[in-house]
């Protein structure tokens, strides 16, 4: 049998206050310089909120008055009969689903080597944001940051001490 491996007992250099601290100085650090990263899920379908549904499971071309979206792109007040502006006659609109976490960004991380793939020209960016975001950043579509549209370059990654409180997530610029 071997001998094993002879470790000290843990936290004598960081005990537990002191990785305490580390998460929560990063976490300032994402609040005073930090940038919203905006994540964009597959969107959803749901039922027009400015009609009614018909027998062929269409618009029943008729304005529902309880539409719960003040006047506006969701609610837009037309004669019975006519064809829905909302939905345009399908009683099912499309909506974006998203989500926007505050987190660090660098741009092009020199630490990250990437061989000849086409793609050179293509901005690369790394996000840090807090633990809990981490299942988001991996059903994201696409990440919206500073103007441009990004998707899922590496599959985010567990950051920090021995308490993982960050994740990191590399995004590539969509062409
Ligand atoms: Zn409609």
């Amino acid at each position: 049998m071997g001998q094993g491996e002879q470790l000290p007992p843990p936290g004598l250099f960081v005990d537990a206050a002191l990785q305490q601290e580390f998460a929560s100085s990063i976490d300032q650090l994402i609040s005073d310089l930090g940038y919203p990263v905006k994540l964009f899920f597959e969107p959803i379908a749901s039922g027009c909120p400015n009609c009614g549904r018909g027998p062929d499971g269409n618009s029943d071309g008729i304005y529902d008055a309880s539409n719960p979206f003040g006047l506006g792109q969701l609610n837009i007040v037309f004669p019975s009969g006519a064809q829905c502006p909302v939905c345009v006659g399908e009683n099912e609109i499309i909506a974006d689903d998203t989500q926007q976490y505050q987190g660090l960004i660098g741009y092009n991380p020199k630490d990250l080597q990437f061989r000849a793939t086409g793609q050179e020209n293509l901005t690369i960016v790394r996000t840090k944001t807090q633990l809990v975001s981490i299942e988001d950043m991996r059903r994201a579509k696409k990440v919206f940051i500073e103007g441009v549209f990004y998707r899922l370059f590496k599959s985010p990654i567990r950051t920090g001490l021995q308490i993982r409180s960050h994740v990191n997530t590399v995004w590539i610029e969509i062409d």
